[in-house]
């Protein structure tokens, strides 16, 4: 069956207008207007691990992923008692090296300067059934910075982020939706069960585990826009 793997990075009031990559900015009260109709449709909002059952056709239900990329505390703050009041869970990509840091990627692209999760604030995600994934060391380009950094980047996050959750760690998702075959067998390699690919559409059972399309949610979708990538596509 069909899945939407939804994709979200922040969960706070946008900036002001001008402000690059507004769209990146879910409110507070748009995002839970969007978990309600997921429920209101009968929809489970589940992890990526949870949802790659029914991706594979293992298990059906009616089902949509739902991932955060990056790790930020607006995410603990504004998402976290919204997934656990409509009872689904989540992933979230963390930057390993910025764990309790902040978006220093960003930075040279003029977006404002937004905290990441420290790790009491990790074990809470985790604590309400979430998924911790793997969003690499530093947020950099992997097809750019040579096999050997690449490399460094997708299997030393991995082993950062499991001795901090003391889980094991097989969801990755690619910095700036940046990969290549070389990168993907890399994942692959590394010990990743899935990891997420730029195509926007919903996944299903035929899919390539190491690239699965993902809808972006932005700002400026309506309920409508958000209803035809969770239902349509
Ligand atoms: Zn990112």
């Amino acid at each position: 069956m069909k899945v939407p793997i939804l994709l979200y990075h922040q969960i706070a009031t946008p900036p002001a207008k001008g402000a690059p990559f507004r769209s990146m900015y879910v409110s507070p009260a748009s995002f839970r207007r969007q978990m309600w109709l997921l429920r209101r449709l009968g929809f489970q909002g589940l992890s990526l691990r949870e949802a790659m059952p029914f991706i594979r056709g293992e298990k059906t239900g009616k089902v949509a992923a739902i991932t955060f990329d990056d790790g930020f505390c607006n995410v603990h703050a504004n998402a976290l008692p919204v997934l656990q009041e409509f009872g689904f869970t989540a992933t979230n990509f963390f930057v390993a090296n910025q764990i309790g840091g902040s978006n220093e990627w960003d930075r040279p692209l003029g977006i404002a300067h937004a905290a990441c999760m420290d790790e009491r604030q990790i074990e809470d995600w985790l604590a309400a059934g979430n998924e911790v994934g793997s969003h690499s060391l530093d947020h950099r380009h992997l097809t750019a910075i040579g096999a050997e950094e690449a490399r460094r980047q997708i299997l030393s996050s991995k082993f950062r982020l499991e001795q901090i959750t003391r889980q094991p760690v097989t969801s990755f998702s690619y910095p700036y939706g940046d990969c290549s075959p070389s990168v993907r067998s890399m994942v692959k390699d590394a010990g990743y069960a899935v990891a997420t690919g730029t195509d926007k559409r919903r996944a299903q059972a035929q899919d390539d585990m190491t690239e699965l399309p993902r809808w972006t949610i932005r700002r400026g979708d309506t309920l409508l826009h958000f209803l035809l990538k969770c239902l349509v596509r």
